[in-house]
């Protein structure tokens, strides 16, 4: 069983573990999209639902 190559985003070498062996980025992986897409989903969330509560809140007063 071959491990699937891949190829560093930052210095361009070939690398067949989880961390570039000549500069050390973490490879990218479909798994870190997912997680960044979700804490995008989450950030965006938060600000809209903070934004809409102190524009409520001052619509209070
Ligand atoms: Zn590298």
């Amino acid at each position: 069983m071959n491990a699937p190559v891949k190829v560093c985003k930052s210095c361009g070498t070939h690398f067949v573990d989880k961390y570039c062996n000549h500069c050390g980025q973490k490879a990218f992986e479909e798994n870190d999209r997912h997680i960044l897409a979700l804490f995008g989903e989450m950030f965006h969330f938060i600000t809209h639902f903070e934004g809409t509560f102190w524009t409520s809140l001052k619509r209070c007063y």
